[in-house]
């Protein structure tokens, strides 16, 4: 087999995934990385404890993909849940499954097994070129843009692995979309994905209750009903049971210009005994008091209750006890996509290939965020960002070897 310059802009996860299938493989591939160092984005995720990827069935799994899984079935299957986990340890980076079924590196950091993964990289030939920007198309290859100065890079292949448009200081900037736009790339917006949202909050309930954490409630919104806790920020909420349902509340806003979140404060009891157990409490007594007594509702959940509903001093037991089993939490908007975990939108899937060949660029591959896919937490971004990284790679092999 003939070895083959391949280029790979973008070192995140997608991206170095890529660059390990395809330098196994015999070919000389450099990853061209904007930031002075590699995966930032994947070192932060490192912070709150790396949800690697979930243990759950694989159908539940495929579905967290909504339109976008019957396309990426083919590479998930090929590096399922199960090969992340053996991947990771390989690199010494041992796994255990959480009590939600998420996967997490008993190091819960990014930093080891980004350190060793790099170092297999370095082993295997693979050349990293930091502060390399991607900044355009010549005719004859990919411009960047470096310390010092612009240069050309010419090569067999390029994947490009550049990431969505959240916390773009970490140098997921989307700057990629003009420049594939104008090539005939299709793109779609991108949007925030796993994202908080604003809710107007009283300025006495913010300055009160902003950074503390609602939890055992359920949530409901079209995307069902799901058990959790989120966070009361100064601009509305935000956290896991909140990204849970950022899908399909962003897109309600989108279509209809509002939007609600439906809590259950009391999870473990029906609206019956919650009517009866008020019914019981002395009418006299203030609200907090009932509801603390009456419901077992106090701090955060108590204060939620009043700021969202003015009337609930005045009602009857059974329409407060409703209240507390569906209050509904008006949002106004998603926060900036800057503050997102993740991003939809991106390159259509209908504008790559079987081998994420972009149609209308032959030659060049596409890989991980900056496809048209979205999911929630819980480990499905970064698995899809691995799988797309591998599948792309193994689609940039096939497309060379069947070159004349
Ligand atoms: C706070 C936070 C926590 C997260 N936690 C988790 C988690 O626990 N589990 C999980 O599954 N996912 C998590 N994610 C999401 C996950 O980190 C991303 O989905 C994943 O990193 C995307 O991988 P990628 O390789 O596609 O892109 P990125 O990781 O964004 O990497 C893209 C790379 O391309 C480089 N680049 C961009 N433009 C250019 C250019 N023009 N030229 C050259 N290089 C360029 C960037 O600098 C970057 O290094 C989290 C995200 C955030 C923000």
């Amino acid at each position: 087999m003939q070895s083959s310059e391949i280029a790979i802009i973008g070192g995140g996860p997608a991206g170095l995934m890529a660059a390990e299938i395809l330098s196994r493989s015999g070919h000389a591939v450099t990853i061209y990385e904007a930031m002075p160092s590699a995966a930032r984005k994947f070192l932060l995720a490192g912070k709150s404890g790396l949800n690697i990827t979930h243990s759950e069935h694989s159908k539940a799994f495929m579905q967290r993909f909504a339109d976008a899984s019957a396309r990426l079935q083919p590479a998930l299957d090929a590096f399922a849940p199960k090969d992340v986990r053996a991947w990771a340890d390989e690199l010494g980076a041992e796994t255990f499954v959480g009590s939600s079924g998420r996967v997490f590196p008993r190091a819960m950091k990014a930093s080891p097994l980004l350190r060793a993964w790099l170092r297999r990289l370095e082993a295997q030939g693979v050349r990293l070129l930091t502060r390399h920007r991607w900044s355009g198309f010549a005719e004859d290859g990919y411009v960047f843009d470096t310390p010092e100065g612009r240069t050309l890079v010419r090569c067999d292949a390029a994947l490009m692995a550049l990431g969505g448009a959240s916390w773009p200081r970490l140098g997921s900037d989307a700057a990629w979309v003009p420049p594939l736009r104008a090539r005939g790339v299709p793109i779609r917006d991108l949007r925030p994905a796993n994202c908080g949202f604003d809710v107007a909050w009283s300025g006495a309930f913010r300055e009160r209750f902003a950074g503390q954490a609602l939890k055992a409630v359920t949530a409901t919104s079209g995307a069902g009903t799901i058990p959790g806790e989120f966070v009361m920020s100064r601009h509305g909420i935000e956290g896991s049971l909140v990204y849970a349902h950022a899908a399909c509340l962003r897109d309600r806003l989108e279509q209809d210009g509002k939007a609600s979140l439906m809590l259950d404060l009391a999870p473990g009891r029906t609206a019956e005994r919650l009517a009866r157990d008020l019914a019981r409490q002395d009418r006299k007594a203030s609200l907090s008091n009932r509801l603390r007594k009456g419901a077992g509702l106090d701090g955060v959940k108590a204060a939620l209750l009043r700021e969202l509903s003015q009337e609930a001093t005045r009602i009857a037991p059974e329409q407060l006890a409703a209240l507390i089993k569906a209050l509904p939490v008006p949002v106004l908007a998603a926060r900036p996509i800057a503050e997102a975990i993740s991003s939809a939108g991106g390159v259509r899937l209908d504008g790559v290939d079987e081998r994420y060949m972009v149609k209308a660029v032959p030659g060049l591959f596409v890989a991980g965020e900056m496809l048209d896919w979205e999911a929630p937490t819980g480990g499905y971004l970064l698995t899809a960002c691995f799988a797309t990284g591998r599948a792309a790679a193994r689609g940039v092999k096939a497309w060379l070897d069947a070159r004349p």
